[in-house]
């Protein structure tokens, strides 16, 4: 079911419309060339943005370097990625 939040979140993004397979939407950090995905899966973009505060400020704790990478949110078709924050932070 496609909900609003799906669809209108305030980013200034278009969203694909949802149906049962995804797209999930993750947080995400890169520091050159390297990416990762910090939680996820989310069932919409708001949602991952929503995280997206508190998976910053676990960076920063664990990282020195922290402040200085680059967060955003990824969409993916795929539900099952691996995250660094791990299963603790998956929701579906
Ligand atoms: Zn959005």
């Amino acid at each position: 079911m496609i909900s609003a939040a799906d669809l209108h979140c305030g980013c200034g993004e278009g969203h694909p419309p949802r149906a049962a397979g995804g797209p999930w939407y993750y947080t995400s950090v890169q520091a050159g060339t390297m990416a990762r995905l910090l939680s996820g899966p989310y069932r919409n973009h708001p949602e991952a943005r929503a995280a997206l505060p508190a998976d910053r400020a676990w960076a920063w704790a664990i990282d020195p370097r922290g402040p200085w990478y680059a967060y955003g949110t990824a969409r993916s078709y795929a539900k099952d990625l691996k995250t660094v924050r791990g299963g603790a932070a998956i929701r579906t």
